[in-house]
């Protein structure tokens, strides 16, 4: 609610803004999420993939039954998590374990490669990665993802691109959005993080990001959005300024480069499990992620909503203004688009 003396202060329209903006924050603090990686395998071997740069994380390795992960997920659900985010390895590979998710939470999200299906019957928010143009992207991934990603998603309700920008892949930005045209589904750019293991090992990460390529990623947003309405692309204009700077943005210490407050891991009910089912405290949705180059959208917006929570508190119709596309583009990556709908209409009517 607003004080007295704010709301006199506010016109109709602001009244209106605020309340609305209120709302999806509300809906968003609604949402209790984890990570499970429920295998380690993936039928993929991506340059700059984060996932096999974690210890024991290794491909064609022995998974847990999936009784052992049924059970753990009602577990989950008990321990108050609401929205599993499924991942892997490649979590398509096994698609009797996704029914059960489903079955037990009703909703959530898989990170998948966009090479193997998802049942039909699974209402799940699915975040299809690509990591450039189709030539690129068989350079990146060793194998061309675009026609099996055609095959199984256009016109999928509940899927989204996600591509995952770096210095090598720039310029492919207008044909990746073509082709989510092409698809019918919305597109999300992330930028790409290097792990703490590639600053270490390579003396330049190939991959990596600096000013020009964020300038210039800028340039193709806005060029590029204009040119295919049919298409969301879920890139708030607020994600690449707060980008540019991770440092700040997470408050990392200048000594281990480990940031000291990350909201994603301030979150009491935010765990990510390996594929052994183990948490560590300290592992953020990309654990092995280097935080004073943490660039993925993900952990962006959550950094930039809980400065929302702040505004919201004192007020600050003008700040919440500027943060509103970054709580729109946090829903959209998280339900798949006639669920955003009707959960929206909800919130606003209440
Ligand atoms: S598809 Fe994902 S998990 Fe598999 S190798 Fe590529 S980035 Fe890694
Ligand atoms: S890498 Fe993980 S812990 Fe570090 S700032 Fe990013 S989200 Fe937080």
């Amino acid at each position: 609610m607003l004080a007295p003396t704010e709301a006199l202060q506010m016109n109709a329209d602001e009244k209106e803004k605020y309340s609305t903006i209120r709302k999806k924050l509300k809906l968003v603090s609604s949402i209790f999420p984890s990570v499970y990686d429920i295998t380690s395998n993936c039928n993929l071997s991506c340059e700059g993939c984060y996932y096999y740069e974690g210890e024991g994380n290794l491909n064609g390795s022995k998974q847990l039954p999936d009784e052992e992960w049924v059970s753990f997920f009602i577990e989950e659900k008990a321990r108050g998590v609401n929205f599993p985010h499924i991942a892997g390895g490649e979590p398509s590979l096994r698609p009797a374990l996704l029914l059960k998710a489903w079955e037990t939470w009703k909703q959530g999200a898989i990170y998948t490669n966009g090479t193997l299906p998802v049942e039909k019957d699974i209402n799940f928010k699915i975040i299809i990665s690509i990591w450039g143009d189709k030539q690129t992207d068989q350079l990146l991934r060793g194998k061309d993802t675009w026609d099996t990603i055609y095959k199984h998603y256009a016109n999928d309700a509940r899927a989204s691109l996600l591509f995952t920008v770096n210095r090598l892949n720039i310029d492919s930005f207008p044909e990746v959005m073509q082709f989510a045209e092409t698809l019918g589904i919305d597109l999300c750019i992330s930028i790409y993080s290097p792990t703490r293991k590639r600053l270490d090992t390579l003396e330049k990460d190939p991959l990596s990001v600096d000013s020009t390529v964020l300038e210039k990623l800028q340039e193709y947003v806005v060029n590029n959005n204009h040119k295919h309405p049919s298409i969301q692309l879920i890139s708030p204009i607020e994600y690449f300024s707060q980008a540019a700077d991770p440092s700040s943005l997470f408050n990392v210490d200048d000594a281990t480069n480990w940031a000291k407050s990350c909201s994603l891991l301030d979150n009491k009910k935010y765990r990510h499990y390996s594929s052994t089912q183990k948490y560590d405290k300290n592992a953020c949705c990309t654990p092995y992620v280097d935080c004073s180059e943490c660039r993925g959208y993900l952990n962006v917006y959550t950094r930039i909503i809980s400065n929302t929570r702040e505004y919201l508190a004192n007020k600050s119709l003008k700040k919440l203004t500027r943060f509103e596309g970054i709580l729109d583009a946090y829903l959209n990556m998280h339900y798949p688009r006639q669920s955003l709908s009707s959960i929206t209409n909800e919130y606003m009517a209440k």
